[in-house]
């Protein structure tokens, strides 16, 4: 068994802790095909949810934002603003803690321009690179997994468009949004903090909502499976944290992103 085992690590170039995690994730697709969004559906009549369209969950100041990307969703989202990649989304690296005084209006924080972003927030600090350490190797630099949409300097989603409280992507915003507050994890059905939860919703936008939840669900999990199989470990060791936090105060830090397509190398 065991000689098995190390075989098969050795002919994929993979841990063994990998080969479970893409074993566990093959094995979660499967039984997510399965799911009945008819039966889904009930589940969200039960719960019961109407937008109020209050904006919260895309601005920072009233909880996790994050709106965590798949290359499909950015490609859709630059195609429809004619934004770079990496001006649509960055490293989906750990949340930075929020300040203390983030303002309810943006008046210190003008509206961006959708050409020029301005810088986003998702800064690493020397500080925090402790808590990742794992995620740092040998030459310094850190690895993320994924992306996120980019935000503003208070937090909010770079297309939120505050005061009216419209998304600039509207037609083309991630799944993560239009299923919201909704996702499905280990199978079940959860829910986010929202206002609009309790309120009636139709048979037919239960339903809706039940199959792009669905297809949110399996769409991920597949990407990530594909990040899985493409991933190729590097090597760390004691130097390899103390090179990415020198780095990163001489502002010269370099992030490696891991997605279905690849890897993509930032340097800041
Ligand atoms: S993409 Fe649109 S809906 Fe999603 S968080 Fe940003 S502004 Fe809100």
């Amino acid at each position: 068994m065991e000689a098995s085992s190390a075989g098969s690590e050795q002919e994929s170039g993979k841990t063994g802790y990998q080969l479970l995690l893409i074993a566990g994730l093959k094995k979660e697709i499967e039984m997510a095909h399965r799911l009945d969004p008819e039966q889904l559906a009930a589940e969200i009549r039960k719960i019961g949810f109407r937008c109020q369209h209050c904006g919260k969950c895309c601005r920072r100041a009233f909880g996790d934002n994050r709106v965590a990307v798949i290359p499909s969703e950015i490609e859709r989202i630059r195609e429809y603003t004619g934004l770079s990649r990496l001006e649509v989304a960055g490293p989906f690296v750990p949340e930075a803690p929020i300040q203390d005084k983030i303002p309810a209006d943006d008046e210190e924080y003008p509206e961006t321009s959708l050409r020029q972003p301005e810088e986003d927030e998702e800064q690493l600090s020397p500080d925090s690179l402790e808590s990742f350490q794992e995620c740092i190797d040998c030459e310094g630099r850190v690895h993320a997994f994924g992306w996120i949409l980019r935000r503003k300097r208070n937090g909010d989603c770079i297309f939120l468009e505050s005061d009216i409280h419209r998304c600039r992507v509207y037609p083309v915003r991630p799944m993560l949004c239009s299923t919201y507050p909704f996702y499905i994890e280990g199978l079940r059905l959860q829910t986010c903090e929202c206002e609009g939860l309790g309120l009636q919703i139709s048979a037919g936008d239960s339903l809706k909502l039940a199959e792009d939840l669905l297809f949110r669900y399996v769409s991920e999990l597949e990407d990530t499976l594909v990040m899985y199989e493409k991933f190729v470990d590097f090597r760390r060791d004691e130097k390899g944290l103390e090179l990415a936090k020198s780095r990163l105060e001489d502002r010269t830090y370099t992030c490696v992103v891991h997605d279905s397509m690849g890897s993509t190398e930032i340097i800041d």
